[in-house]
């Protein structure tokens, strides 16, 4: 029954890959859960009879725009727009925009994929979706960012709305970006639907904690895995890879507990501080300055810049990457593992290779996935999403509890399934399989749909 279940699961990957050319990001993420899944389907044979698993690979409907803008230099310039609305059996379409050059189809799947897994697991109802586009926010001034974001949002306002498809925010897509991309929401349709959109600044409809929560969330999570072995943040040297809101706010908490950490980076390099890093300067040069981290050494002369340099080499009992897809392979996971690696937490969505997924499920170190450990953002922007429906406001200390009772369940709800399915301690399997059962469920409810 396994081997045949295994070989059913093999021939629907090799149908995705021949269905989605060229989409190698997307092949993975699905071969990374579908290899996960076979337990589940001797469990309950129904999901292959209505061939859940084929139909939770197939997005429900996929947008592909012209993004036209024109530059400060009165260029006209082009960029292609995605929204993937990839599954609402749990609530209408959630996931965040992303800007970045690096921007294809195959990587707004990826992440729309991703997403419906993370989102069934925070236990609140939505569905699972992610857009973005090519246009690459790097030196842009702030009125081309706001033209961009309006004529972004003059195609995408017709595919959304508080009932059908909530966006947020992603890597280039932050507290401004949501801000214009509201205001000309506004407009286009006449309406104040505040739940349209999530991130939204405090002073119109916005959250709060919904800026620290994917960093927060993470932190929380790391903090349930190292309590299963009765260890904690507490004086840990901690390595946090990126320097975008994820870092940031990953970087706060962790110091809040107890822990320090000594390295972060960006595209450019790596800053080592053994001291701990200063978040204060941190945060004014990435958020209110908009600078490289380079710069970080001008204020530490103790502080050290690795251009280009591998941050996974600097050794840390917890390591937490948080700036994108495949930023760590195998090779770093041997290294981390080698130095003496207690825990890693991915606050970026699929940020380890398979190959170092493997090896640290292998050595027994405590591996949280993105799927779980990074869901604090989007079970924030639900939160945010109540707020706006009851036309209501949380404070800070209520929110934050909210977001840390969703994270420890999130961590009881994984660690259950891994138990249930017979991967112990295994909180990938654990994750997919938690997160696909809740979704198979209300799918098997609803019909062939
Ligand atoms: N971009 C975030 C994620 O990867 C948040 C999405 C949201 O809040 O909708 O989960």
């Amino acid at each position: 029954m396994t081997r045949i279940m295994h070989e059913k699961i093999e021939s629907i990957y090799k149908q995705v890959i021949a269905r989605n050319p060229g989409e190698s990001e997307f092949h993975q993420a699905v071969k990374e859960v579908l290899d996960t899944l076979g337990p589940v389907l001797v469990k309950h044979p129904e999901y292959a009879e209505q061939k859940i698993i084929e139909r939770i690979c197939e997005p429900e409907r996929q947008i592909i725009f012209r993004v036209p803008w024109v530059d400060d230099k009165n260029e006209v310039q082009i960029n292609r727009g995605f929204r993937v609305q990839f599954n609402s059996a749990l609530g209408p379409y959630k996931g965040g925009l992303r800007f970045h050059e690096s921007v294809y189809l195959g990587i707004i799947k990826f992440l729309g994929f991703e997403q419906i897994f993370k989102n069934a697991l925070t236990g609140l109802p939505i569905g699972g979706g992610k857009g973005g586009s090519d246009f690459d926010p790097k030196g842009k001034s702030d009125h081309e960012i706001m033209r961009f974001c309006q004529s972004f949002m003059t195609e995408l306002h017709r595919h959304i709305g508080e009932y059908t498809d909530v966006p947020a925010g992603d890597i280039g897509v932050g507290g401004r970006e949501i801000g214009y991309l509201f205001g000309q929401y506004k407009r286009l349709t006449n309406r104040y639907e505040s739940g349209v959109l999530t991130g939204k600044g405090l002073c119109y409809g916005g959250s709060k904690v919904r800026t620290e929560a994917t960093g927060y969330g993470a932190v929380f999570f790391v903090d349930e895995m190292l309590k299963t072995r009765k260890e904690s943040f507490e004086g840990k040297t901690c390595v946090v890879s990126g320097s975008g809101n994820v870092a940031i706010y990953t970087i706060e908490k962790i110091h809040e507990l107890g822990g320090r950490v000594v390295a972060l980076s960006d595209s450019g390099g790596v800053i080592y501080h053994e001291k701990g890093i200063d978040l204060e300067l941190v945060q004014q040069l990435k958020e209110v300055e908009r600078r490289r981290i380079k710069d970080y050494c001008a204020y530490h002369k103790d502080a050290v810049y690795r251009e280009k340099g591998n941050i996974w080499e600097i050794p840390c009992q917890v390591a937490m990457p948080s700036a994108t897809q495949n930023e760590l392979n195998g090779k770093d996971a041997q290294i981390l593992v080698k130095n003496g690696l207690l825990a890693i937490g991915e606050g970026a969505n699929m940020p380890t290779t398979p190959e170092g997924v493997k090896v640290f499920i292998d050595s027994g170190i405590l591996y949280g996935p993105g799927k779980a450990a990074n869901a604090g953002g989007v079970a924030t922007s639900a939160l945010e999403m109540q707020q706006n429906a009851s036309r209501d406001s949380w404070n800070f200390e209520y929110t934050e509890e909210r977001l840390r009772n969703i994270m420890k369940n999130i961590h009881t709800d994984v660690m259950t399934a891994a138990d249930e399915y017979g991967s112990p301690g295994n909180y990938v399997t654990g994750a997919n399989i938690a997160g696909f059962k809740k979704v198979a469920n209300a799918m098997l409810a609803m019909g062939i749909i």
